[in-house]
């Protein structure tokens, strides 16, 4: 038997409502701050990864699914949102059009990484991003979106942790800083951290492990090491922040996986995810889009992770998938089961019938596992009375319904 892919999954009909529900918030929410859904492939140009996100960062180095196309050239599936994204505003010339441009997307990403609870080799984002803004207003406002939007899909439980990792000016002196200091402390740290003292030095800060965690306490920290201009606009993202009366944890380790980051980075927690406890990180990426060859604009983002997403959204009662379950037990009933189901569903009502023709008592049931409101039956006996028998379903119910006006009737009640 053919199973699926290791670290895919399918979302299964019974989990589907808080799959739409995530969507749906997205969408009316979005709208309601300016953004407007843009949708790119789901492969590119590796290069695109390789220039966008870093050489060096995990996901470029270690996750990326990369394939030779038939011509020769080289392809990866997108493993995030932004560089795709990017590449797209300039291609189109989204920011000549519109200097202030907000948009957002949806769908699949794909990284290599090992599967575990909450951890997909596919998996799917809610991305926001807002292009050439400059003031601290619309990191403080892109934080907020991201917690309206956690808000909106019933998750209320969560924690904002904040940093800035400083920018052109401050930070590759910081990353000196913190080179020179790990000379001497990596060799006694662990596989990751060795490596990553010289080739990615800020990425250390993110190591987990336990051993470590006493070494990377005595490093100096990024806060401390912010130019004037940085740290100006850092302090207003955090004023406005409290303005708004959104808590938050400041975390000068908060260094997040991909290059491209300067000044605000943010992410979400919950402690209700166990070990993979973000559910979504962004923050601010001012030089890509010249990096990748458009204007000098500032960015600002973030993504949500919608598989840990799923996990935190509350289950909603089961709602019923049918207005009306159609009985037709005599064979002559069936011609007008299926004229008066075309019927009712054209006037916008989820109608069914079973034509397996199985016993009473098995479609009785089926009706039930439905949560259909209304039952119609038709049998011998209304045939020759010219009626229906309408069950009310909630109330245990039933009555005599003529032909004539079984469909007004239906649709009475049904709408009621
Ligand atoms: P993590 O620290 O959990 O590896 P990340 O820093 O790699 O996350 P981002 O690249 O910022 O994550 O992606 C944003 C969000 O996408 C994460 O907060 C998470 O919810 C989700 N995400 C990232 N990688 C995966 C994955 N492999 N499977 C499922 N969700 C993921
Ligand atoms: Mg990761």
């Amino acid at each position: 038997m053919i199973q699926a892919v290791r670290g895919t999954r399918d979302v299964l009909p019974d989990e589907v409502a808080v799959w739409h529900r995530m969507e749906a918030a997205a969408r009316g929410l979005f709208a309601r701050y300016g953004y407007r859904e843009i949708r790119t492939p789901v492969f590119e140009e590796t290069d695109l990864f390789a220039r966008g996100i870093g050489a060096e960062t995990d996901i470029v180095a270690k996750e990326m699914y990369t394939f030779a196309d038939r011509d020769g050239g080289s392809l990866t599936l997108r493993p995030e949102a932004t560089a795709g994204i990017v590449r797209a505003v300039i291609e189109h010339s989204l920011l000549t059009s519109d200097p202030a441009l907000k948009i957002y997307s949806l769908g699949p990403m794909f990284r290599r990484e090992r599967p575990q609870k909450g951890r997909y080799r596919q998996f799917h984002q809610v991305d926001v991003e807002a292009f050439g803004f400059v003031s601290p207003t619309i990191d403080a406002e892109v934080i907020e979106l991201a917690l309206a939007y956690l808000d909106a899909c019933g998750v209320s439980e969560h924690e904002l942790v904040l940093n800035s990792v400083g920018d052109r000016h401050c930070r590759p002196a910081y990353v000196q800083l913190l080179r020179e200091a790990l000379r001497d402390r990596a060799p006694s740290m662990c596989p990751d951290c060795r490596r990553r003292a010289d080739t990615n030095p800020l990425r250390v800060l993110d190591c987990k492990v336990k051993e470590d965690q006493p070494t990377i306490e005595t490093l100096p920290r990024i806060t401390d090491h912010l130019c004037a201009g940085c740290a100006a606009h850092f302090a207003e993202v955090c004023r406005q922040l409290e303005l708004l009366g959104i808590p938050y944890r400041l975390d000068h380790r908060l260094v997040r996986g991909l290059d491209y980051y300067v000044r605000t980075t943010f992410e979400v927690t919950s402690g209700r995810l166990g070990a993979q406890s973000s559910v979504l990180g962004g923050g601010r990426y001012d030089g890509l889009v010249k990096d990748l060859g458009g204007p000098d604009a500032a960015g600002i983002g973030f993504a949500v992770g919608l598989e840990r997403l799923a996990l935190l959204v509350p289950p909603r009662e089961v709602e019923g998938r049918c207005d009306v379950f159609l009985m037709p037990l005599a064979a002559a009933g069936l011609d007008r089961a299926l004229r008066l189901q075309r019927e009712l569903r054209q006037s916008g009502l989820a109608a069914m019938l079973d034509p397996e023709g199985r016993s009473f008592k098995s479609r009785m049931k089926q009706a039930d596992k439905l949560g259909a409101r209304f039952v119609a039956i038709l049998g011998d006996d209304e045939i020759a009375r010219g009626v229906w028998t309408v069950r009310d379903m909630a109330r245990s119910e039933q009555q005599d319904v003529p032909e004539e006006g079984i469909l007004d009737h239906l649709k009475e009640k049904a709408n009621a």
